[in-house]
């Protein structure tokens, strides 16, 4: 710890914890929006089912199912809809041989690499188990199906569908975080410097954090990156960088191309959008990517990307571990 000289946090899902209602705004938001572009009216009566799905998993979306694969990428468990597939089917179509070997990567399989995933993969397996029941009411392919409810789900998050309530009630859907505070401000006093990227707009994330941290929120840290397009940022050095001015939330344009300008920039407000690893390491006056720690949740876009392509320390949020870790003390106690 002693050679990092900066610490920084990914917002949603590593600050902040969403309650089971914020996925509900998503899903609910989804169900309304597939209803008006055409499926059955069975759709309005789908229940989000949260303890289903976990992150981890893998949808096949050609065939409208979803696995779960150990570490050597052998299928342990895979459902079709709703439906367990029984071991020999599973095997029929997933085991390896020489000739074919799956490859699980896109387009035709999608990782659930995030929780804001777990609203498509519940809709998802509920349409396809609709789709076997009644295949004349859903004429379209599974894969279409697994676009149209991205798509839907997507437009949740940019239309105000999620984030509007959240901005007007937010303890509804966020988690307090008591102690929250105290780690950043101890982080500030070991003598690190401590920012935020994360790739929600300034707007959200001054919704979220005055309800973690108060209206003081931005004490807390010494550079704030939002909108960041997080994986983009860790590997494109031409996207540019804005000021944001938080009186309005306004953009900006801004010049960092030396360290210099960097400073002179930091020190003239804390708070940007967009831009790049370029921008952070000389705002930070950092020689090397090593000497900075960033905390996040996503297994590509906040660790495996930062690490390898800027080597930087990285710590992964699994808050899953906890219930794995409380059950395996249950079952050795
Ligand atoms: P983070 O703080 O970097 O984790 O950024 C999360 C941001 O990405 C939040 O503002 C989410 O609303 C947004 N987001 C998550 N999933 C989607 C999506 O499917 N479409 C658009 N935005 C998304
Ligand atoms: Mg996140």
């Amino acid at each position: 710890m002693a050679q990092i000289q900066a610490v920084g946090f990914d917002l949603d899902y590593t600050l902040a914890e969403y309650k089971i209602a914020f996925d509900l705004l998503a899903y609910d938001g989804a169900v309304r929006k597939l209803i008006a572009m055409g499926y059955p009216k069975e759709v309005a009566s789908f229940k989000y089912d949260p303890k289903r799905y976990q992150r981890g998993l893998l949808i096949d979306k050609q065939r409208g199912n979803v696995l779960k694969l150990d570490r050597h990428k052998y299928v342990k468990v895979a459902y079709h809809g709703l439906s367990k597939l029984e071991s020999a089917e599973r095997k029929a179509i997933y085991a390896r041989s020489f000739e074919a070997q799956p490859t699980f990567s896109p387009p035709e399989y999608a990782s659930i690499d995030t929780d804001f995933l777990l609203v498509d993969v519940c809709l998802f397996c509920q349409l396809v188990d609709l789709k076997d029941r009644f295949p004349e009411q859903l004429l379209q392919s599974y894969a279409t199906i697994y676009q149209q409810v991205r798509r839907a789900v997507d437009l949740c998050h940019c239309d105000g569908e999620i984030k509007d309530p959240v901005a007007v009630e937010p303890a509804k859907y966020i988690y307090e975080s008591p102690e929250l505070a105290a780690m950043l401000s101890q982080l500030k006093l070991g003598g690190k410097q401590v920012f935020l990227l994360t790739n929600s707009l300034y707007d959200y994330t001054k919704v979220v954090l005055e309800f973690l941290l108060g209206p003081h929120w931005l004490n807390y840290f010494d550079l704030v990156i939002c909108g960041a397009r997080k994986p983009g940022f860790l590997l494109d050095p031409y996207l540019p960088i804005f000021r944001v001015n938080t009186a309005d939330a306004s953009l900006q344009n801004i010049e960092m191309g030396s360290e210099a300008l960097a400073q002179r920039a930091l020190s003239e407000g804390k708070v940007f959008q967009g831009g790049n690893w370029n921008h952070l390491h000389r705002m930070l006056r950092l020689q090397t990517g090593s000497a900075l720690m960033y905390v996040g949740d996503h297994m590509y876009s906040d660790i495996l990307r930062s690490k390898r392509t800027l080597g930087w320390r990285t710590v992964l949020m699994v808050p899953e571990l906890c219930h794995e870790v409380s059950m395996l003390e249950r079952s050795e106690g």
